[in-house]
């Protein structure tokens, strides 16, 4: 009989991996706890035109193809990004005075990346050396990279990744590869979403063969014969191996090892809005200014990165209520001088379950690897990648691979 495998999230890491067993011959089951799958894919509508809540864009070749394969409509565009000041003016990403000092350091930077290749081109966290688990700020000081952090730090903040002074230099190295830093600094085209990337989600599940939805797991509980059983409302079912994709609480997970590595993930609090304006923008603009301040406005974007349109979306860290997180984001856009009509749509997220850079020292990602598997339980997608869809799509099919080939059914 084939493998029966529960996957714990229908985000992308979960529907991804879903679709990868199931090429590789296994039975798959995906829970999710809301009455939609997809996650941080999250695409809003608006009369013709639509706004992403939560996944934007992409950046890889790979990940083309991957949507291609499944038959979701995506193209490149030039996303026009500025830096702006708190009323709208136009400010440079780095001083003119920089830019000398900046080539000298991109030309230093793989020479200084060198001795941290296996870390670096590993899919998911191996061996992270105890120099990238300091703060990337720090890390860039120690190496003389300055205007790196000014570079790097708005993607880091602005798409709720961190701090460039909290962040570990592992994750933002991890990110930030030489393609993506290079795609920052020129107009380069990236992946645009043409449906949105909800039909991501939409073509996802229309592969896969059994995609529960608004069943949250409640429990992961230890069964006869090295089974799992998979607690939730409707009732509890046994199966084979469960791969987690998300952070659980404690108590959820029946087995202490598990549980104890799932306590060190962290999250923060990220928002995101989306207004009708009252006229047509094509923008995507950082306010710097703003990266330290909970509630106020980092990131402001227009719906079509080619085309003026009516859709704007606003990006905020920080647990305010909404009320007051509106009042706060509505006066950081007049200020800036943009007009908004009113809003339609808003979500508040957690951002990406991250752990801390002592806890990496400590080895927290050895222990979550040599445990992959110990009582039929993985953890997977954006618990043990960074996730972006260009890695994660990478990660998941190698995981798919690596642990649940179809000769191990
Ligand atoms: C505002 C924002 C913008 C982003 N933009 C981009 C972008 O442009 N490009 C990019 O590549 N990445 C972007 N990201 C990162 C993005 O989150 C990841 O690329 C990807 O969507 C993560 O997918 P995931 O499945 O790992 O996690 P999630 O999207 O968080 O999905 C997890 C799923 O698990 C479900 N779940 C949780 N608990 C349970 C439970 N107990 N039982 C059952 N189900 C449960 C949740 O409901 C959710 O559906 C963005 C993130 C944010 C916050």
């Amino acid at each position: 009989m084939k493998k029966r495998i529960a996957v714990v999230g229908g985000g992308y890491s979960g529907l991804v991996l879903a679709y990868f067993l199931e090429k590789a011959g296994y039975t798959v089951t995906v829970f999710e706890q809301e009455e939609r799958a997809g996650g941080h894919c999250y695409t809003v509508f608006h009369k013709k035109e639509f706004c992403e809540l939560g996944v934007v864009l992409g950046t890889s070749e790979a990940l083309m193809k991957f949507l291609r394969q499944l038959g979701v409509k995506a193209e490149y565009k030039y996303f026009h990004r500025n830096f702006l000041g708190p009323d709208g003016e136009k400010l440079a990403q780095i001083n003119p005075h920089e830019i000398a000092g900046f080539q000298e350091q991109l030309k230093r930077l793989p020479k200084i990346l060198a001795p941290y290749q296996a870390a670096l081109n590993a899919q998911g966290w191996e061996n992270v050396p105890d120099a990238l688990t300091q703060s990337f700020e720090s890390w860039c000081i120690e190496n003389k990279l300055q205007t790196l952090i000014r570079v790097y730090a708005p993607h880091l903040v602005a798409f709720g990744f961190g701090k460039s002074s909290e962040i570990p230099a592992i994750y933002a190295l991890k990110y930030l590869d030489l393609l993506t830093l290079s795609s920052m600094i020129e107009a380069r085209k990236l992946i645009a979403f043409t449906n949105g990337a909800t039909e991501i989600i939409t073509k996802l599940a229309q592969k896969l063969e059994d995609l529960r939805l608004n069943t949250p797991v409640t429990g992961i509980a230890p069964a006869e014969y090295h089974r799992v059983t998979i607690e939730t409302p409707v009732g509890n079912e046994e199966f084979d191996a469960a791969v987690i994709t998300v952070p659980l609480n404690r108590q959820v997970i029946k087995f202490p090892d598990h549980a104890s590595l799932m306590e060190s993930y962290q999250r923060k609090h990220y928002n995101v809005l989306a207004y009708v304006a009252r006229e047509n923008y094509r923008i995507t603009s950082y306010f710097s200014h703003n990266f330290d301040k909970d509630g106020q406005l980092m990131l402001l974007f227009s719906s079509k990165p080619d085309k003026p349109g009516p859709l704007l979306t606003a990006y905020a860290a920080g647990d305010l209520p909404i009320k007051e997180l509106k009042a706060l984001i509505d006066a950081d856009m007049k200020q800036a001088g943009y007009k908004a009509e009113r809003l339609f749509a808003y979500k508040q997220w957690q951002t990406f379950p991250h752990v801390t850079g002592t806890e990496i020292k400590n080895g927290f990602y050895d222990q979550v690897n040599t445990r992959q598997g110990q009582d039929g339980i993985y953890f997977s997608g954006s618990l043990t990648c960074f996730p972006t869809l260009d890695k994660l799509t990478q990660y998941l099919n190698d995981f798919a691979n690596r642990y649940f080939s179809p000769d191990q059914l």
